[in-house]
Parts: structure tokens; C-alpha cells; sequence
């Protein structure tokens, strides 16, 4: 296949219409772009296109889980609660797509099978399951952090008699689980939202739980209008204020700068309570250095243990439920009556830690020999996060060199926007960048952005491509692995360092600190897109 051989000609593609994809494309329409995007789903969104197990809802305030690059959408849409609905997410996406005059130049329905660079015309040559070959200058990879399903590879999983689910790919119809006895298989952000929900329906729930998890109360509640309309009167540098914070959000709520160390029990009780009570993932903004030392990390987890001891009835249940790992490491789950649930005569928790489930019969997981009848399953078992949706197409960069061996080791990118041998390949919220560790929206804003304005300058400048140089590429990763290794985060097997994944190489795949990441991606353009290379 050559370029003369293309069935459509483009400058850009970008696969994934989410919300980096639905912004990519409103950008390069401002640049005058032809671009097409493509998409696996049947309809936009992205991840809240997929995620439509019961309870699912975003754990970011939706006054900050938005976009602000267009000051006329930010006032006219209306968040009805402080945590948006999965339902309301999407309707969301569906009006920017709508407003933007998106639909056109978007193509649902349609996985993008392989991209290939042509070193003879320094083109993209992109392959996809609807037969259209497109060739395109640029090719933007808008695939989400977590996108691609993990299904344990259980023995026996596929000669389960029963329905079995993944909650990241949802039946649209919905679920009835009424009368029936149902194995969720988890205990993440996913099941955590959702076991409150199959439990109020279904008969009976087992639990199965690897790792106990933590998790704090997300006390969701209805908007209050005067709150909301104050906001809207100043959004820009309410915006500014949570992009002026680590992770993006909650800049109105920020990290004390005390550490927990300095705190008496007393003063420690109080902040907990206060964060308590506020709800959401500001607790681990109570103090400073939670995810920075073992023994600050120690007062937030007792704090937390406390609490479950006072919300599950069962002392071993509540034993079973007080995780004994750093608090925050793995991503720290939100909650709405998860706890409690497990006071409820028809929910029962199987501990795996020590003992796996050994195989899945026609009737239910077996776990020590002991078979747990059940009727459906439910894997709230994550995804192979950053790097799975990327490897699973064949990207081939210069000389038909693939990612996935470029990425053998673990991935490596600069900036987390682009990877040495991938010229005008770009990675949005990309392994090396904030991404997973922020307001996913925040930063998905300030990569569309960066990209937008390397493409202006490459033209600017006379040049056709632009990639990293090795060197700029290795100092990269090894800048991210030295910012995380003074973190906490390489204290358990989180999918950030893609442990959850048999065989994935283990390598800390975000980069903590939003604000000084921006400064750096900031300063790299200043200094004429320093560590690039242009032709
Ligand atoms: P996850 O956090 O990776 O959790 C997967 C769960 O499945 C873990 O408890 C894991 O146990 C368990 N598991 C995996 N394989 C297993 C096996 N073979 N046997 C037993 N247990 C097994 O996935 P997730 O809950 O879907 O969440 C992923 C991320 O998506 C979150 O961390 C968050 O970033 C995002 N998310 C956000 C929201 C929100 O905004 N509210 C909601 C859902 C998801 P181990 O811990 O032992 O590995």
C-alpha cells in the first residue's frame, strides 16, 4: 500500500472520540485540517461510552470533570449533582459533539487495525476493519488511559454456564440481576461503585476480593445553584486554580502544605474528620506528604481502618475490608455506601489474597477446592492501562519498527506525547505525562493544545515532521522514574506500574505533579521545541 493507493486522503487522523478525540478534531478544524476520526464504539465518548455498569458516576467534581477551553459552553451546560452520572457524562459529550459540528468527520463503528509510517513519503498509512485506507500527515492517538478490558485469564472463564460482564463494556440495555446470585470479581473504583448497586438487586453477591481496598465516602449530593452560579461567574480562574494543582482539580479545596507528621493525634483527627466529611479524593490533599512517607501515609490509613471497623457490622468482615497497603498507591476509590453494603444479609466477602480463584466451572469460581454457585459474573478487573489500547493496534514507526517493541521494556515517550521513531505520531495523555494522576479533562485540554501548537509552528517553520530526539527521549524517562521514585506510588502492584497485567513490564507509567510538568512542556517550546526533532 502506498499513499497513491489511499481510499481517502487526510491530514490527520485521530483514533478515539472522547473527549481528547472530540477536542483534537474541534482543534484541527480550526487549523483548517482535513481530519477524520475513528471510532470503536458505536457511538462518542470514549470511556463513558463503555463504562455503563449501575452506580458508575466520575469521582472529579463535574464542575471541574468539563471542558473550559470554550467560555460559552461552560455557562450554557447545567451539572445537575457535584459527581456527574456515567448518563450525564455522555449526554455531555454527545452536545459537545453536536455544538462543535463534530458528526461529520467522525466515523463510529470502526477499529483502527494499524498505522504505519511510510519512510519513502513520510506519511501515516492507517488501516482500519471498515476496509478504508487513510493516509494522513499526522496521526493522533486519542485512545484513553483505560480502554482496553482486562479479563483475568481464568481457568476455565469461558465454560461458565452464566452471564458473565465486564464493567467496562456494559450492555447498553442494562442488566436485570434480580433473582439472581451474582460473583463480582474486584474490589477497584469499578466495583466499589457498582457492588452497592447489583447488591440492592440481585439475590445474593459474593465478593471476591484480591486486595482489599480504600476507600472514602463521596457524600454526592444535588448542585446548589448559588454555588454553581458563583463559579460560572469566575470559571477561568477557577480553572486556573485546579490546573494550579497537582492533580488538576481541587484547587478550591487545596493540599495543606503541613506535613501529617507535625500533627498531634488530635490535629490529625480533626483534618481526617474535616476530609471525612467533605467527601472525594481531597483526603489525600489533608496533608502534604501522604504519598510521600511511609509513616505520614500510617496516620491516614488508621484513620480509614477506623472507619471501616465503625461501618461494617462483622468484625472479620471488617478485618477482611482494612487494607494493610499505602494508602493512595493504588488509586484511592470513592465511595457511596460500598462499606455498608457488606452489613446486608445477601452480600458475603471470599478472600483470595492467599488463595486465588483456581478455576471457573459451568457453576461458579472455585476457590480452595469450595465451587461458589452463581449465575453471573461480573469482572470489575480493570484494564491494561496507558499502554494496552495503543499495543493492541500495529503502530509501526520508522524502518517499520513496531511500538510494541519499541515499548519491550516498558513504555518510553517524551513528554508522554510522543515516542523517538514515530514522527508526527502524537499520544494524548500518553505514559510520561500527568494523565492518569489528574482531572483527565485538564489534561487532555493542555495536550489537544500543545499538539495544536507544534503543528503551527512545524508549518511556521517549513518543516513536515517532528518526533523526539533518543537522547531528550531517554533523559524523559529517566526524569519520570526519578520524580516517582521519591513518591510512594512503587509501594504495591497498582496498575499505574501495569502489575495487574501478567507480563507487562513494570514501570511507573504517569508522571505526578501537573503544574510543573505544564512549566517544563512550556519552557521546551520556548526553548524551539528543545529535544525534538524537525525535518
Ligand atoms: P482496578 O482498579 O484495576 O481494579 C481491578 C480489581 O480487580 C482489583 O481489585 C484487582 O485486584 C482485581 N482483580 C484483577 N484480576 C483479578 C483476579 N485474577 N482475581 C481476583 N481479583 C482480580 O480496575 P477498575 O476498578 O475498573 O478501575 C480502574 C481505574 O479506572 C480506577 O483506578 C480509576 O482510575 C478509573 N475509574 C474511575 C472511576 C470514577 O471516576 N469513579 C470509576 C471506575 C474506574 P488487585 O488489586 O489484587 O490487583
Amino acid at each position: 500500500m502506498t499513499p497513491a493507493d489511499a481510499d481517502r486522503e487526510l491530514d490527520m487522523v485521530i483514533v478515539g472520540a472522547g473527549f481528547a478525540g472530540l477536542y483534537m478534531l474541534h482543534n484541527a478544524h480550526g487549523l483548517g485540517l482535513r481530519a477524520e476520526v475513528i471510532e470503536r464504539g458505536d457511538g462518542v465518548g470514549g470511556t463513558w461510552y463503555w463504562n455503563r455498569y449501575p452506580g458508575a458516576r466520575c469521582d472529579v467534581p463535574s464542575m471541574e470533570y468539563s471542558f473550559g477551553f470554550d467560555h460559552q459552553l461552560e455557562q450554557e451546560w447545567e451539572w445537575t449533582e457535584k459527581y456527574a452520572t456515567q448518563a450525564e457524562i455522555l449526554a455531555y459529550v454527545e452536545h459537545v459533539a453536536d455544538r462543535f459540528d463534530l458528526r461529520a468527520d467522525i466515523t463510529l463503528s470502526t477499529t483502527v487495525e494499524a498505522c504505519r509510517f511510510d519512510d519513502s513519503t513520510g506519511r501515516w498509512v492507517v488501516t482500519a476493519s471498515d476496509g478504508v485506507t487513510r493516509v494522513a500527515r499526522f496521526v493522533v492517538m486519542a485512545t484513553g488511559c483505560l480502554s482496553a478490558a482486562n479479563v483475568p485469564d481464568i481457568e476455565g472463564r469461558d465454560g461458565f454456564a452464566g452471564r458473565t460482564f465486564h464493567t467496562g463494556r456494559w450492555p447498553h440495555e442494562g442488566v436485570d440481576f434480580s433473582g439472581r446470585r451474582v460473583a463480582v470479581i474486584g474490589t477497584g473504583s469499578s466495583a466499589v461503585q457498582s457492588i452497592p448497586f447489583i447488591a440492592a438487586e440481585a439475590d445474593q453477591v459474593s465478593v471476591f476480593q484480591r486486595t482489599a481496598t480504600w476507600a472514602v465516602p463521596a457524600h454526592n449530593e444535588p448542585l446548589d445553584l448559588a454555588a454553581v452560579a458563583e463559579i460560572k461567574a469566575d470559571y477561568a480562574n477557577w480553572r486556573q486554580k485546579a490546573r494550579d494543582s497537582s492533580s488538576a482539580f481541587g484547587g478550591y479545596y487545596p493540599r495543606r502544605e503541613v506535613s501529617a507528621l507535625d500533627a498531634d493525634e488530635a490535629e490529625l483527627a480533626e483534618q481526617y474528620d474535616e476530609r471525612w466529611e467533605v467527601g472525594g479524593l481531597s483526603f489525600l490533599r489533608a496533608y502534604n506528604d501522604l504519598l510521600l512517607d511511609e509513616r505520614a501515609n500510617a496516620t491516614a490509613a488508621a484513620y480509614i481502618r477506623g472507619k471501616i471497623a465503625e461501618l461494617v457490622d462483622d468484625p472479620e468482615t471488617a478485618a477482611l475490608l482494612s487494607p494493610d497497603t499505602i494508602v493512595g498507591c493504588k488509586r484511592l476509590c470513592v465511595d457511596t455506601d460500598y462499606y455498608a453494603t457488606f452489613n446486608r444479609p445477601n452480600v458475603r466477602l471470599i478472600d483470595v489474597s492467599s488463595d486465588p480463584i483456581e478455576r471457573i466451572d459451568a457453576a461458579g469460581p472455585v476457590v480452595g477446592g469450595m465451587l461458589h454457585e452463581v449465575d453471573d459474573i461480573v469482572f470489575a478487573t480493570g484494564f491494561d492501562a496507558m499502554t494496552g489500547a495503543l499495543e493492541r493496534i500495529a503502530i509501526e514507526g520508522r524502518g517499520g519498527r513496531p511500538l510494541r517493541d519499541a515499548w519491550s521494556a516498558g513504555p518510553v515517550t517524551y513528554l508522554g506525547l510522543q515516542v523517538a521513531g514515530f514522527p508526527n505520531l502524537f499520544t494524548i495523555t500518553g505514559p510520561g505525562s500527568p494523565s492518569v494522576l489528574t482531572n483527565m479533562i485538564a489534561s487532555i485540554e493542555q495536550h489537544v493544545e500543545w499538539i495544536t501548537d507544534a503543528i503551527v509552528a512545524l508549518d511556521a517553520g517549513g518543516f513536515r515532521t517532528i518526533e523526539p530526539a533518543d537522547e531528550a527521549q531517554d533523559r524523559w524517562v529517566g526524569y519520570v522514574n526519578e520524580i516517582a521514585n521519591h513518591t510512594l506510588f512503587h509501594g504495591c502492584s497498582s496498575w499505574y506500574l501495569g502489575a495487574n497485567v501478567p507480563g507487562k513490564p513494570r514501570v511507573f507509567m504517569p508522571l505526578p505533579g501537573f503544574p510543573e510538568y505544564r512549566a517544563v512542556c512550556e519552557q521546551i517550546v520556548a526553548d524551539d521545541y528543545r529535544g525534538f526533532v524537525r525535518n
